[in-house]
């Protein structure tokens, strides 16, 4: 007798599950059985090079870290972090303090990345009520901007997502990001940038600069499709936060310990946030955990004369994550990984820049050290390709031996950090063979 399937997954489109098994979805959804490094293989036995997401940024079944963890299992497999400490919480802390070059004096551990902006939108609302402006609670975000699945996290998140939810919390406002290839007005960069720089002006002007709180910004926006923002307009919000007593929040949940390159993409756009968030990248999927970061400004207000910050997660600040998260950075610190990350980051993004030239539908490709996204679209009217193209594209990536994320029409491609030479050139080769295949 055949038992209905019965896992809603998150950010998937599931059919009616009544009259399906287990088999029937596993037809649609790729089936992963076991990975290794930076390869996953299905049931048959298939294997694909696992660029879906940010989190593995050294891959799968790395030995080093599954000893480092069952080590820490071994000795501490549990300690909570309310009122309690274990002797993993402060070095971790210190040491990513001093990656993100000692711009930060406190860690706050979550469970994740939403939890992790949940948390740096908490303590905005608690530093500007300490300093009795308590009508200092709005934020701004960017157009396109993704946050999280939270209420909060998802009420600044500007993706045609939370209208499925309903009333969000108030005084969540937005303003246009500069997407180059999708800009709020025809003109060249710097008018683009220029034109956003006076509409987050305006925006604070219309909110009211004593009411707005904090400006979030995704350095580089990763779910709407890889866009790295302009240099010149972060440096230019950062000064325009500053200018009206506004914090600013960089989230880094997806950038954050590597991705880009660098260990903070703030550290490549020469911004310094008052509060940043890491979670893909803290513990490479080896455990669920997100850290949020403030400055000794907010220390300084939050814990005056002792405080006490009512938020926090049962399980956050686990001994096991906080071991996986050490020996990861000591992984990528050893192996000279950043650098790995820029290099053959910019050699694939290069390569396809090449053998996808000829390809009419292929508006653009970019993206900064090891996120890299292919844009689809109408070259001359900018129009995105049909749905039913992309279906078979992302079909065709799988063949080929490619996991990457197909979301409106744009391929998002996260290869782990420590990606070789060759694991870069397959990708290359196989993602030119599938898009030559479907558009010509
Ligand atoms: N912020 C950003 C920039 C993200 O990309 C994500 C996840 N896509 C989140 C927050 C939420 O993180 P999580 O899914 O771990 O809750």
């Amino acid at each position: 007798m055949s038992e209905s399937y019965s896992v809603l997954h998150p950010f998937s489109f599931m059919p009616n599950l009544k009259h399906k098994t287990e088999e029937d979805i596993s037809k649609e959804f790729t089936y992963i059985k076991e990975g290794m490094g930076s390869w996953v293989f299905d049931k048959e036995g298939k294997n694909y090079f696992y660029a879906t997401t940010a989190v593995p940024s050294v891959g799968l079944g790395n030995p080093r870290i599954i000893n480092a963890m069952t080590n820490q299992f071994h000795k501490l497999s549990f300690s909570s972090t309310c009122g309690q400490m274990h002797e993993l919480l402060q070095p971790l802390t210190k040491k990513l303090i001093e990656l993100t070059d000692n711009q930060f004096s406190l860690a706050f551990y979550t469970n994740d990345g939403s939890g992790a902006v949940e948390t740096a939108i908490k303590l905005t609302r608690q530093y500007f009520n300490e300093l009795n402006q308590k009508e200092k609670s709005c934020f701004i975000s960017l157009d396109g901007n993704y946050h999280g699945t939270t209420i909060a996290s998802g009420s600044v998140t500007n993706m045609g997502i939370k209208e499925a939810f309903g009333v969000q919390i108030p005084g969540c406002f937005s303003a246009p990001f500069p997407n180059m290839l999708r800009p709020p007005i025809d003109g060249t960069e710097d008018e683009i940038v220029d034109f956003c720089l006076q509409q987050l002006i305006n925006t604070i002007e219309k909110v009211g600069p004593e009411k707005t709180a904090a400006i979030l910004v995704e350095p580089v926006q990763g779910v709407n499709g890889i866009i790295p923002a302009n240099k010149r307009y972060l440096k230019e919000v950062e000064k325009i936060a500053k200018a009206n007593n506004i914090l600013l929040i960089a989230d880094e949940v997806t950038t954050g310990l590597g991705r880009t390159g660098y260990w903070t993409a703030s550290q490549y756009y020469g911004i310094e946030p008052d509060l940043l968030t890491i979670s893909k990248g803290l513990t490479g999927g080896y455990f669920p955990m997100g850290v949020t970061f403030m400055t000794e400004k907010i220390e300084n207000v939050l814990l005056k004369e002792g405080g006490i910050f009512l938020h926090g997660a049962t399980q956050c600040g686990h001994p096991v994550g906080c071991a996986a998260a050490l020996e990861l950075i000591s992984i990528i610190e050893e192996d000279n990984l950043l650098k790995n990350a820029r290099d053959i980051g910019q050699y694939i993004k290069t390569r396809l820049k090449i053998s996808l030239q000829d390809i009419p539908n292929v508006a653009e490709i970019r993206g900064l050290g090891m996120m890299i996204s292919i844009e689809l679209a109408d070259k001359q009217t900018r129009e995105p390709i049909n749905f039913k193209d992309g279906e078979i594209l992302s079909k065709k990536l799988k063949t080929q031996g490619i996991l990457g994320n197909y979301f409106n029409s744009i391929l998002l491609l996260y290869p782990p950090l420590n990606t070789s030479l060759l694991d870069a050139d397959f990708v290359i080769d196989n993602v030119t063979k599938a898009f030559k295949n479907v558009f010509k």
